[in-house]
């Protein structure tokens, strides 16, 4: 009877632990959150390239000194069409 106790107790503990592995690491989140620069879940604000008009999101886009938007350094150079 001690024995079926203490292969109880063993028997507890270890599917205590496998329990506790199985969980990711119980650690306090930090406080903020880093966001994503641009997850590809969230909309993309998108731009046409003033030169040849493709569409690219608004974070790959090389603006100009008066902020149109091209699809490349090349395009920038060329100007607008
Ligand atoms: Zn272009």
């Amino acid at each position: 009877m001690k024995y079926l106790l203490l292969l109880a107790v063993v028997g507890l503990a270890l599917w205590w632990f496998k329990r506790r592995s199985a969980e990711p690491p119980r650690q306090a989140p930090p406080p903020q959150k880093p966001t994503p620069r641009a997850s590809a879940a969230e909309p993309q604000a998108m731009v046409a390239c003033a030169h040849c008009g493709v569409h690219l999101p608004q974070a790959e886009a090389v603006a100009d000194t008066s902020g149109r938007p091209y699809c490349g350094e090349a395009h920038r150079a060329a100007g607008p069409r």
